[in-house]
């Protein structure tokens, strides 16, 4: 992700800190913070226990039970017709962390900002430590994107390149009738 400079600086900071591995997980907190086991925000906020989860970079974004049911409504959504090419965690894995697509792994500018974005909105939550459905998330995605699209209009093009359901019906989706 470079030269996103149409992105809102609080994501372009998330992006580089994701990127760079420096985002302040609660694994790297506890050193530094005092009342911080390390464990993660969202499997307590969702009482995901007995014994929860150091919150480490593949945990929260990966392996995590909240982020997963998360990811797996949002790609259901957005990309149904990769149904079968997802079920295999390599696939998803590539997709959901760089945005690699099925075909010699083309990126697409609007495909990884989206993903990016879903993944911002859901640490964003985090921080301000609120329990979440899949519903209000979606939707606070919906509202980072449209205006993230007012200010880069060169996505609308990279949208209309492809035709997953992300991108034919982003125009239900963007305005939330798509629910
Ligand atoms: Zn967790």
């Amino acid at each position: 992700m470079r030269n996103f400079s149409f992105l809102p600086n609080k994501i372009r900071e998330f992006t580089i800190k994701f990127y760079g591995n420096t985002l302040g997980l609660n694994s790297r907190l506890k050193h530094f913070v005092v009342n911080n086991d390390g464990r993660c925000t969202n499997c307590k906020l969702n009482e995901m226990g007995p014994v929860y989860p150091e919150e480490t970079m593949d945990h929260f974004f990966w392996s995590c039970n909240t982020m997963a049911n998360y990811r797996v409504k949002f790609l259901e959504k957005c990309f149904p017709e990769l149904n079968a090419y997802l079920v295999v965690p390599l696939n998803q894995k590539g997709l959901w962390y760089y945005g690699c697509l099925p075909e010699n792994e083309n990126k697409n500018q609007f495909i990884t900002v989206s993903l990016t974005v879903f993944k911002y909105v859901v640490w964003r939550a985090k921080l301000f430590k609120r329990k979440r459905g899949f519903n209000s998330i979606f939707m606070a995605w919906v509202d980072q994107m449209q205006s993230i699209i007012a200010a880069g209009h060169a996505l609308i093009g990279e949208k209309n390149k492809l035709t997953y359901a992300i991108c034919r019906n982003w125009d239900r989706i963007g305005y939330g009738r798509d629910t």
